[in-house]
């Protein structure tokens, strides 16, 4: 029996480039093993150029274009996500539409599949179309993640990754979370891991929809959900400054009796600034940690589908089933 890739691609105004895209992912395609069939799944995440028209264009031309169609943008995680559960072949691959990611690796991946690789992750070796402060801020970041966090990310591991069913399957029922690092999980979640490596090429057409303040926001997220030490900062600064205090004490008590009460209105400003300033700090971070939670208490849909093609709705109801899922009245809304 034939086995079928799902390509999940998620495009956020990316007209330009997309038939090239298209075209050069198809003819990839075609060249995997006669065990194989694909399809072709994108997620128009609420394009405000004409992306949807053209994609609307290719499912009516190709039966094995599949289009998912947001009612909003929701992000790039969001898409992909909603690619995962739509997606109905036995690998699914997640990858970007401005050819940052060459389809000419899907072969390889395939192959990986058939050694029985259930998560394959793609590290990006160069990434010419970013600037040097993008490149240099990620690898601080990856540094940084990989102390604070009990799992072990791969640096420069990219959004273009590859899952098996098994795997794709945990990823639909178990992780959820409205704050969410999809990259992060797919490391995390174990199975038969493998890496191929790949040369990030410059963007076909059109230009990056992170911006340095989105990617800062990405991160703090991410560092939130993977390590409550940022929140335990509290009580390291508490024992710190208490030992401190401490010390105070002792030395004011020994000046006091040696040459009187000592004058200290410098010293008195100092701290009190100094500590104000660690306790804001302090406060900002349980705030962060309350919002993320405040969003999950909502429960509010990760993505809502305005319309599909070419998909059959009850392939995704029957693998995706939720409390939440049938309290939005129809299928459309991913929690
Ligand atoms: N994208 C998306 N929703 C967004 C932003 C981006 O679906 O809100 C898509 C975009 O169309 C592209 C992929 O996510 O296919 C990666 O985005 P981009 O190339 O801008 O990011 P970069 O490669 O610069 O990290
Ligand atoms: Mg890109």
């Amino acid at each position: 029996m034939s086995k079928l890739l799902s390509v999940v691609v998620s495009v956020y105004n990316e007209e330009p480039g997309l038939r090239e895209f298209y075209s050069e992912t198809t003819a990839a395609l075609r060249g995997l093993p006669a065990s194989w069939d694909y399809e072709l799944l994108f997620v128009n995440d609420g394009s405000g150029d004409g992306s949807g028209c053209l994609l609307r264009e290719l499912a009516k031309e190709d039966k094995r274009v599949r289009l998912v169609d947001f009612s909003r943008n929701f992000g790039h995680e969001a898409a992909m996500i909603a690619g995962i559960d739509y997606a109905n072949g036995d690998g699914i691959v997640c990858m970007d539409a401005d050819l940052q990611h060459p389809p000419g690796l899907l072969p390889e991946i395939v192959e990986k599949f058939e050694e029985g690789c259930q998560v394959i992750s793609m590290v990006r070796l160069k990434n010419k179309s970013a600037g040097l402060i993008k490149n240099v801020t990620s690898s601080a970041f990856y540094k940084l993640i990989n102390r604070l966090s009990d799992v072990k990310f791969e640096p420069n591991a990219s959004d273009f990754f590859a899952v098996d069913s098994q795997a794709a399957e945990v990823l639909r029922k178990n992780y959820r979370e409205k704050v969410r690092f999809l990259r992060g999980y797919v490391q995390s979640i174990g199975f038969e891991k493998t890496t191929l490596a790949y040369e990030a090429r410059p963007r076909v057409a059109g230009e990056s929809k992170y911006s340095l303040r989105k990617l800062f926001r990405f991160s703090v997220n991410t560092l939130l959900c993977f390590s409550d030490l940022p929140l335990k900062l509290g009580i390291y600064s508490g024992a710190v400054t208490a030992l401190f205090g401490v010390l105070m004490m002792l030395y004011t008590i020994h000046t006091w009796a040696k040459y009187g009460a000592p004058s200290g209105y410098a010293t008195i400003v100092v701290l009190i600034s100094f500590m104000f300033a660690v306790l804001f700090v302090i406060v900002g971070i349980i705030g962060e940690y309350i919002a993320i939670l405040f969003a999950e208490l909502k429960d509010r849909p990760v993505y809502i589908v305005k319309d599909t093609m070419n998909v059959r709705n009850e392939d995704r109801a029957a693998k995706f089933v939720r409390k939440s899922d049938s309290d939005c009245g129809n299928s459309a809304a991913g929690v």
